[in-house]
């Protein structure tokens, strides 16, 4: 389960306060060096924790907890504050073009869940919004890119653009977008290719899809599997694409967190959703709130 080891480090943390009285400035300060253990064996960004950990002792150390009748539910509440804060407030919720289409670009490493989450994306836009969504396969590379995409295209009951493997997906994407406004689609979904890391030529392609299409919105798919890699590959597309936003995927295997806790804080960029689990109903709105209430159990 997600977060599991993290939730159990933090609760063995924050039972030893309970019961306690007043808090001395010690106490405190023992709370947030095993505070900070915890995160970094999650695998959150070094300079996260860093900011984290003052943010959270400043406030621990201030009025509001050293004059409080109940200083260990304080200090849980103002970690429980700050942890909401790193992950982004608030859902952010998907751009939306004035005029149909709405165009998403799926971007992400191979393997990270970007033709899975595209699938994803258009059932519950179908089930949410009354979509009628058309997928743009543009991984022109691997051919078993575009008969996955195809076999969730019809899972989903949307239709695929594609012109197999022989052009510049450039192309291929003012086609499809052709289509798409001949067929009224409202939304359109770019699939693009991936490498197993930050390469120029595919960021290349990447830069030449965004200037034609002028998506209004350029998700960047991460696996929370690799942990802060997650952050700091999400920051490389970030600085060439500027993205739009994240799906985190495979949270349903990560029992660590480090994705979740540093890629809003590395690139700035909100979480958008996140996927749970290999089926294409299991994608879900990303809740900073509730995915800090649940880390803390
Ligand atoms: P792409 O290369 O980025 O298009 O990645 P795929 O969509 O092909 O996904 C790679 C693998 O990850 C597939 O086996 C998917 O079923 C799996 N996958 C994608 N999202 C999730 C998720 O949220 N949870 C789990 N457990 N597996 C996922």
């Amino acid at each position: 389960m997600a977060f599991e080891g993290l939730s159990e480090r933090l609760q063995k943390v924050f039972s030893s306060l309970k019961g306690k009285g007043k808090l001395s400035e010690d106490d405190v300060r023992a709370v947030m060096r095993e505070v900070r253990m915890a995160l970094l064996e999650a695998d959150v960004n070094f300079d996260v924790v860093k900011g984290f950990v003052k943010q959270v002792r400043e406030r621990a150390l201030g009025s509001e907890v050293m004059d409080s009748l109940t200083p260990s539910q304080q200090v849980i509440k103002i970690v429980d504050d700050e942890l909401t804060k790193l992950m982004g407030e608030e859902a952010v919720p998907l751009n939306k073009a004035p005029h149909i289409p709405t165009i998403i670009m799926m971007v992400g490493l191979q393997g990270a869940g970007k033709t899975t989450t595209a699938g994803k994306l258009a059932k519950y836009l179908m089930a949410n919004d009354k979509a009628r969504p058309m997928f743009i396969a543009g991984d022109v590379y691997r051919p078993a890119a575009i008969e996955q995409l195809k076999v969730v295209g019809e899972q989903v009951g949307a239709p695929v653009y594609d012109e197999g493997t022989d052009k510049d997906p450039v192309d291929i994407v003012r086609n499809g977008l052709k289509q798409a406004e001949e067929n009224k689609n409202d939304y359109v979904i770019i699939d693009t290719a991936g490498r197993l890391e930050i390469d120029d030529k595919l960021m290349d392609e990447l830069a030449r899809i965004k200037e034609l299409a002028h998506p209004n919105e350029i998700l960047f798919v991460a696996d929370a599997m690799t942990g802060q890699v997650a952050a700091k590959v999400a920051h490389g597309f970030d600085e060439q694409l500027d993205i739009t936003g994240v799906v985190l995927t495979k949270l349903d295997g990560d029992t660590r967190g480090g994705a979740a806790l540093s890629i809003r804080s590395v690139t700035g960029k909100p979480i958008k959703f996140i996927g749970q689990g290999e089926k294409l109903d299991q994608l879900d709105v990303f809740h900073p709130d509730r995915m800090a209430d649940r880390i803390l159990g």
